[in-house]
């Protein structure tokens, strides 16, 4: 025996063989074997047979290269049949006999024969009677009576095990699950090591950990067959393993055995270097290994069994780094639905931010806000939110739109909360205007009826659902830890608020990479003047209503500062179009007219003059800065006395000042000049120094290919790729959810842009920006901070290319870190293990 020709089971049978477990005779058909098989050309029958004794009974189980791919159901008890019936009625007992040659007739029946279920599943005594009715059965239906030879049932048993791997169902299946189109199955024939018999008999499974927590803990069962006749009559009659005053248990019952059992547990663990589950049997007393199978787990469970084999000695540190998949990681960091809970899904979308929330609808942000205030949970749904929303999604614990992908507004800024997180749910009715939501089946939802958003898979159940919490523990920490020790690119955060900061040093950023300022402007004691300041006239009446900001700006930007304690804190300078800042209804326009003591006539004509047929290409980002310069010299003077006052309190900082939305090194050239006067100026009013680092976001197609000229004037260059993907392709980030799916069906994209960098377009422009950059510059920080940045494909492009670190979501900076790490190891050499 030997893999990858002949599977997983049949590699780890033979690694049990080896430590001299006391597993059955066993023999393992290779992947072309069993191909051969289904195309009809049989081994050699009686020589597979003669490895076995006559009179022994076989199983034939299936081999493939991962369990998780499925495959054909195993047949236990080949060779029975009337003689050995017979004989084994002796030895046993007629019931007991009876009952194994009855299992049997059913699943040949209907896997091999592949005769109507139902016939046999209907078969309620498991002893002669029903014995006799499933023989009957099969003769009726299949037209002769059930095959005798046991070379013919083992020959049919391979078969049709061969024939249904090989079937598209299955194969549609396992592809799906990741196999590839030619994934092999092999086959383990093994002789059955019955737990009938004298003396005390019974099967079990057994294992050292728990699946859901990883903890050290004997589970498992065992069913005792020695009872007898009542024993059968109610199948499984399970004992404890252990010792247990609720009742009799493997230990109690054969002690020995139980001894064998946990000792052989334990070799396995530490030979096959992986939480293993054991299938045994017992027969007068003496231990079987009939297999052993990968301890099904958790995503918690998952990380606290790498930790503790490594903490054990059995692996090294960097290979329970690479058992982990990064994806599992952000398991452990939402409340998420319990796995097997019952969910009633009413609609589906976009998984834009994972983790689920229980809570009641409502349609709009003020309506969100009243239901926080009255501490009761709620769902935000909405078309789609704006920055105008921004309150509202901190008030709700979740939220559902209809329109937007995976860098719409919602999705970035879900992901940036940690709130659970729908969008693009087209098919659900959303009836804003009279209140109603409407399920994918045409149920009505209401305002304040309780709905649950599951960001992990997309879906939206009704009603509450069960949850497990987060799960941040010791374990988690530790793994994460070896992780930081294997990584050689940085990570950092996306963070807008304190919140977001304070996520990012929980889960260990190593800085802020994009603090988008523009969110600080729409605080309610903040949108006044930021109106004031884009209605005025004259730069004397802008700059007062910017004064008015100014104390504002620079309070956030110390606390930010003090939270990120010395590490860099990279601003980004005001960035949307201003029309965004401004009301959209009516009831906004008059109290803009009565703040302003303005006519509503005005104001209107105002509004509607600031109007922009394109505004994500109209004036926005940097473009602002050069015509409108009076908000950067402010955002400026916020930054650099915000600097001031947070080293005066603890470590030296130097702030990090980002210009959006660059296509030309004169807008750079003009911004530093500028932004240097404001500098100077500080540093004369509070007779003190500090130094700054100017970035430019390269985030147009432009900027990447001119970034030779831009990087001299510059010392980073960040790439905004969710700006650049969208300018890339000329396809809209608010609206590309409407049909990304269909485009991802037919195959058009292979994914998402939005969501994973398209490495082939985008990517060239990024890796041309990069090596343009260090032609000129090569002294010049490089980094990505569009949601890319925490995608574990995106972030191996990063690498390759050179980048200093990458920016993320606070919420995927644990799911980067893992990543990261594993490339770095993959490179030298640590491989993550095959499944057993
Ligand atoms: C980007 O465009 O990639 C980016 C990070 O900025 P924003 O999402 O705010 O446009
Ligand atoms: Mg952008």
């Amino acid at each position: 025996m030997s893999t990858p020709t002949h599977g997983g089971r049949a590699k780890c049978l033979q690694r049990l063989v080896r430590l001299d477990l006391p597993v059955p005779r066993t023999v393992a058909l290779s992947f072309d074997e069993v191909h051969r098989i289904a195309g009809g050309e049989m081994p050699d029958m009686p020589g597979l047979l003669s490895s076995f004794d006559p009179d022994a009974l076989l199983c034939v189980r299936p081999s493939s290269e991962d369990p998780d791919w499925g495959g054909p159901s195993a047949i236990l008890n080949i060779g029975m049949n009337d003689a050995r019936y017979v004989a084994l009625s002796d030895e046993i007992g007629h019931e007991a006999a009876a009952a194994l040659y009855l299992r049997f007739v059913q699943a040949y029946a209907v896997h091999v024969a592949r005769l109507d279920p139902d016939q046999f599943d209907e078969i309620e005594d498991i002893g002669q009677a029903g014995l006799s009715a499933a023989l009957g059965a099969y003769e009726d239906e299949a037209e002769e009576p059930f095959p005798q030879d046991p070379a013919v049932q083992l020959r049919e048993v391979l078969r049709s095990m061969a024939r249904a791997w090989e079937g598209t169902t299955a194969r549609l299946l396992r592809q799906a699950k990741g196999a590839p189109v030619d994934a092999g199955l092999g086959l383990v024939v093994q002789e059955m090591a019955l737990g009938l018999g004298r003396g005390e008999c019974g099967s079990g499974v057994l294992q050292l950990a728990n699946s859901e927590t990883g903890r050290p803990q004997l589970t498992g069962r065992y069913l005792s067959q020695s009872q007898g006749r009542d024993a059968l009559r109610q199948r499984h009659k399970s004992l404890y393993l252990e010792r247990d005053p609720r009742g009799p248990s493997l230990q109690d019952l054969a002690p020995e055995a139980f001894d064998k059992l946990i000792d052989f547990a334990g070799l396995m663990r530490r030979r096959l270097r992986e939480e293993m589950q054991i299938e045994f049997t017992i027969r007068g007393g003496e231990v079987h290994i009939l297999d052993g199978v990968r301890v099904e787990r958790s995503a918690r469970a998952g990380v606290r069994i790498a930790v503790r084999l490594a903490e054990d000695g059995i692996i090294s540190q960097p290979e329970a780094v690479m058992r982990i998949e990064p994806r599992a990681i952000s398991e452990l960091l939402h409340r998420q639905v319990a796995p097997g809970a019952s969910r009633v899904v009413i609609g589906r979308g976009i998984a834009a931010s994972p983790g689920a929330a229980t809570g009641k609808i409502v349609f709009s942000s003020a309506e969100a806000q009243a239901s926080a205030a009255r501490g009761e949970p709620c769902i935000l749904v909405r078309r789609e939110t704006s920055p105008e929303d921004i309150r509202g999604m901190h008030a709700a614990v979740a939220v559902l739109t209809e329109r937007g992908g995976m860098t719409s507004h919602a999705a970035v800024i879900g992901r940036g909360l940690g709130l659970p997180c729908v969008v693009g749910a087209a098919r659900m009715g959303f009836h804003l205007d009279r209140k109603t939501l409407i399920g994918e089946r045409g149920r009505i939802f209401r305002e304040g009826d309780t709905i649950t958003i599951d960001g992990t898979s997309g879906e939206v159940l009704e009603g509450s659902v069960q949850m497990v919490e987060a799960a941040l523990d010791d374990a988690f920490q530790t793994l994460m830890g070896w992780a930081d020790k294997a990584r050689d690119i940085g990570i950092r955060a996306n963070a807008d608020t304190p919140a977001d900061a304070a996520t990012a040093r929980r889960f260990m950023a190593q800085g802020i990479g994009l603090c988008r300022t523009e969110h600080m402007f729409f605080e309610h004691d903040r949108i006044t003047p930021m109106r004031e300041m884009i209605f005025a006239d004259t730069t004397e009446d802008r700059q007062a209503a910017l004064a008015v900001l100014l104390p504002m700006q620079r309070a956030d930007f110390t606390e930010l500062f003090r939270i990120m304690e010395g590490l860099p804190v990279c601003i980004r300078l005001f960035d949307p179009p201003l029309h965004e800042f401004l009301p959209q209804d009516r009831a906004g326009l008059r109290d803009l007219a009565e703040a302003l003591d303005l006519p509503i006539s005005d104001v209107t004509r105002r509004v509607e003059s600031l109007a922009e047929y394109n505004p994500m290409l109209g004036l926005r980002g940097v473009r602002l800065g050069i015509t409108v310069p009076e908000i950067y010299d402010m955002q400026a003077r916020a930054i650099f006395e915000a600097t001031l006052d947070a080293s005066r309190e603890g470590a030296p900082v130097v702030p990090e000042i980002m210009l959006p939305l660059v296509s030309a090194k004169r807008e750079v050239e003009l911004l530093r000049t500028r932004i240097d006067a404001v500098a100077a100026e500080v540093r004369a009013e509070r007779g003190r120094t500090f130094t700054y680092r100017l970035g430019v976001m390269a985030e147009t197609p432009r900027a990447c290919l001119r970034a030779d000229e831009i990087a001299p004037h510059c010392q980073f260059l960040s790439f905004g790729t969710n700006d650049l993907t969208q300018m890339t392709y000329g396809l809209s980030r608010d609206d590309a959810g409407r049909f990304m799916s269909d485009y991802v069906q037919q195959g058009v994209f292979k994914e998402d842009p939005f969501h994973v960098l398209d490495i082939d377009g985008v990517g060239e422009l990024v890796a041309l920006g990069v090596q343009r950059a260090r032609a000129t510059n090569d002294a010049v920080t490089l980094s990505i901070c569009g949601e890319h940045g925490g995608n574990p494909e995106s972030i191996a492009f990063c690498r390759e290319v050179g980048m200093t670190y990458v920016s993320c979501s606070p919420f995927r900076v644990p799911v980067a870190r893992l990543a990261a790490a594993q490339l770095a190891l993959r490179e030298t050499g640590v491989e993550r293990p095959p499944r057993l």
